[in-house]
């Protein structure tokens, strides 16, 4: 008899722990992680999947990691970073828009070499794999990234 199990997860993580005195106080990096794994738990959770093998992270390769970078985002978002930080003694004091718009300089600092770099490994990828007979691999990459990144 099918009986439909509710589905159930856990994020187990390493995070900053209280100490003198203080609460377990996370850095923007742990924050990250956080919201990355609870993407994954959100992921899991509300799924109505007939099958545990067909739901949740058991999903094509490259969506498996959607939800959670979509809900690492939202650290990076000033108007959701005010609701749910702020000093742990006085919530009313809240990071500074100079310390989060250097954190967003520092973040985005060279994306755009990096995603480059990463289509001339792709397309690399797809030229050696699609090609008939023998491949020269450097000769590819030498002009694909050539081609790509100058
Ligand atoms: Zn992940």
């Amino acid at each position: 008899v099918f009986q439909y199990s509710l589905p159930v997860a856990s994020i187990v993580a390493n995070f900053t722990p209280p100490s003198d005195g203080k609460p377990s106080l996370l850095t923007h990096d742990e924050v990250e992680t956080l919201f990355h794994e609870f993407g994954h738990i959100m992921h899991q959770t509300l799924t109505r999947a007939p099958y545990a093998s067909l739901s949740g992270s058991a999903t094509a390769q490259d969506f498996v990691e959607a939800p959670s970078q979509m809900l690492e985002n939202w650290v990076w978002n000033k108007q959701i970073l005010a609701r749910i930080s702020g000093h742990y003694l006085d919530n009313s004091k809240k990071l500074p828009d100079d310390v989060l718009n250097k954190m967003l300089e520092a973040k985005n600092f060279n994306q755009g070499y990096f995603y480059t770099r990463q289509l001339v490994l792709g397309l690399t990828d797809m030229t050696i794999h699609t090609q008939q007979g023998a491949v020269d691999v450097d000769a590819t990459y030498d002009k694909t990234y050539e081609e790509l990144l100058g």
